[in-house]
């Protein structure tokens, strides 16, 4: 059985979960742990049976609750190299200093490998001593003693850092690229890149047991590449981000709003009426409307605009619209 289910979907949080044969993967982990795992009961699933994570890109709302949910289920995670490192680079921010504060910190550093230097020599014997004992032992700052406190449980134990030594660490990392189909147990996922100001942002064809579905939010524009994927699917997952009006006239300053509209921010209903219009082969049997904004868009604005690019298409069997919410899952579609 193939099933695909929507947790949640906008700038508050984007998670999916895709289920085919045995396989259970979640895209995006856009929730905290709790809330992802409270929404998967509510749609009829059990947390402790996802295989994988799989990430499309770094923005917070496709990654806020990663860490922690990867930690708890002792998955492995799914990223671009790119994606990786700048997740990393997020978690893990360097404050920017002056020179003269620059000039300080060398001067600290080289203070503090004196110390050190003349701690070793002082003590009474190094082979029978474990340094890290004598530094601990031997009263040093208070500034070294945090320092150790800091690092011990490292050092000391084999399980994983704590989130606070280390935000980034993850049972394991999977390293996938653009245009490189792989394979996830009895899901095949096909990547390809998308157009959005992030390092490496990606959307994909998943399919499993002959049944193909097309994924992409967070694209200023839909360039060829992703017209040519998003044909032959089953089920069609598009980004409906806002309504070119509503932006325009909304409460975003203009340089939001300049960036949200920019080929490299997100597609409006428009966008989407025209790819459903022209671009698409008008095969899936689903078409979900997903990453709709809260402040400029409205559901019923972008369900219109699909619905008349559709007109025509609409059959029993095809092109049955639905939309993704923020706040609530979706109902599970089967096939
Ligand atoms: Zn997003
Ligand atoms: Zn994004």
């Amino acid at each position: 059985m193939v099933r695909f289910t929507v947790l949640a979907s906008g700038s508050k949080g984007n998670s999916t979960v895709i289920s085919g044969g045995r396989t259970r993967i979640l895209v995006d982990a856009g929730l905290s742990c709790r809330e992802l795992s409270r929404r998967m009961r509510l749609a009829g699933e059990d947390p402790a049976t996802l295989d994988a994570i799989v990430i499309t890109h770094e923005h917070q709302d496709h990654v806020n609750g990663l860490a922690v949910t990867a930690r708890k289920l002792g998955i492995p995670v799914y990223f671009t190299e790119a994606t990786h490192r700048a997740w990393m680079r997020w978690l893990t921010p360097r404050r920017q200093m002056s020179y003269a504060q620059w000039l300080e910190l060398c001067r600290k550093q080289a203070a503090e490998r004196q110390a050190e230097a003349e701690t070793s020599t002082e003590g009474s014997d190094p082979a029978e001593t474990d340094p890290e004992e004598t530094e601990a032992d031997s009263q040093p700052q208070v500034a070294e003693a945090t320092a150790q406190a800091d690092t011990a449980p490292e050092l000391a134990s084999a399980g994983p850092p704590s989130l606070r030594d280390d935000p980034t660490w993850l049972p394991a990392v999977e390293y996938f690229q653009a245009g490189q189909p792989f394979a996830i147990g009895d899901i095949d996922l096909s990547p390809f890149t998308i157009p959005h100001d992030a390092a490496d942002p990606v959307g994909f064809v998943f399919s499993a047991q002959g049944v193909r579905m097309g994924f992409a939010t967070d694209l200023g524009y839909i360039p060829p590449n992703v017209k040519a994927q998003f044909q032959a699917l089953d089920l069609l997952l598009l980004e409906s981000n806002h309504d070119l009006e509503m932006l325009r006239d909304g409460p975003y300053p203009w340089s939001v709003k300049q960036r949200v509209l920019s080929r490299v921010g997100h597609l409006s209903n428009d966008a989407v009426a025209e790819f459903l219009s022209n671009g698409y082969d008008g095969q899936a049997a689903y078409v979900i409307l997903a990453h709709l904004s809260e402040n400029n868009n409205l559901p019923e604005l972008a369900r219109v605009a699909a619905e008349s690019a559709l007109l025509g298409r609409a059959s029993l069997l095809a092109n049955r619209l639905l939309l993704a919410a923020q706040h609530e899952p979706l109902s599970a579609i089967n096939f």
